[in-house]
């Protein structure tokens, strides 16, 4: 079961903590600890007002409006192209930020007409996370139609593939599945064990295949210094980012602020953090001055009570 605070809480703590980050991204940590993130602003590289979401925000919505009417790869797709060549799904009407990776994906559809899931790339360096960074819908989605779990890693597989299809991005959107599935199902549970039981969970599932990227997730990620984690746009460290982010923090708010004060990616990693934080800590723990400062909120509000009737 899923309820409709459920998704309000991990789609918009995800564009919330989107838009929090986005004034700061490719910002330094050292940069971020002189003058670290407290509240949501403007500025930064892209030069957008406050409440800004950017494409990790376009995406998850594009995903939404896509699942609404059941899974369909073409349509999915056909929805990520709108997004990058004609600024659908943009808080402004404007596309001012994506990676080179789901450019080239959603070239090969648009271009190339290629068959949707071989569009996505699969070189060893195809792993950043812009695959991970609009999964959530996704998983929310297979959770509530009651998958069983080898059609949810199927699935979760072939949406990440639609630009990301390197097995380390599968396996990241997969591995992120497990701590929302955790949260869904043990409310009331304290976030460390939940966080600790999902990574328990994903490594029993892919005990048969020989992932070294994930060797601190599956060994002391939660014990090492914040200096070891890396806040660049590789899927597993922003992955690393979130779960590290969550485990060790106590609201919503502490959550997203430690993620985007490290710096580098600063909007993407929010993003994979805020949707886990909001969905564990409610909805009502999203500041509510920062919400109301997203951009086209009703418009989000009106996609999210949609894709809720539609589960
Ligand atoms: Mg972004």
């Amino acid at each position: 079961m899923i309820s409709k605070e459920n998704v309000y809480a991990a789609i918009l703590g995800g564009i919330v903590a989107d838009a929090l980050g986005v004034p700061y991204e490719f910002k330094s940590r050292e940069d971020m600890q002189k003058d670290p993130a407290t509240k949501m602003t403007n500025g930064g590289v892209h030069n957008q007002p406050t409440g800004t979401w950017s494409d990790d925000s376009s995406m998850t919505l594009a995903t939404m409006d896509s699942l609404i009417n059941g899974v369909n790869y073409e349509d999915m797709i056909s929805k990520f192209c709108a997004w990058i060549f004609e600024a659908e799904y943009t808080p402004h009407d404007d596309v001012f930020d994506y990676g080179k990776t789901t450019y080239r994906a959603l070239r090969n559809f648009r271009e190339e007409s290629m068959d949707p899931l071989d569009c996505g790339l699969t070189g060893e360096r195809d792993n950043g996370n812009g695959s991970l960074m609009r999964i959530m819908p996704a998983i929310l989605y297979a959770y509530a139609n009651e998958f069983i779990p080898e059609e949810k890693s199927e699935f979760i597989n072939n949406v990440s593939s639609l630009t990301h299809a390197h097995p380390i991005s599968q396996a990241s959107c997969n591995i992120y599945r497990f701590v929302v599935e955790q949260i869904l199902e043990n409310p009331g549970e304290d976030f460390k064990i939940i966080i600790t039981n999902a990574i328990d969970k994903s490594r029993e599932f892919y005990e048969n295949e020989d992932f070294e990227c994930f060797y601190n997730i599956y060994n002391d990620l939660f014990h090492m210094s914040e200096n070891e984690l890396s806040s660049r746009g590789y899927v597993v460290y922003a992955l690393e980012i979130a779960l590290y982010s969550c485990y060790h923090t106590d609201s919503y708010k502490d959550a997203v602020l430690k993620a985007v004060n490290y710096g580098d990616d600063t909007d993407t990693n929010g993003i994979i953090t805020g949707g886990l934080a909001a969905l564990y800590y409610g909805f009502n723990s999203i500041p509510e001055e920062w919400l109301e400062q997203i951009v086209k909120l009703d418009y989000i509000e009106g996609l999210c009570d949609e894709f809720y009737d539609s589960l």
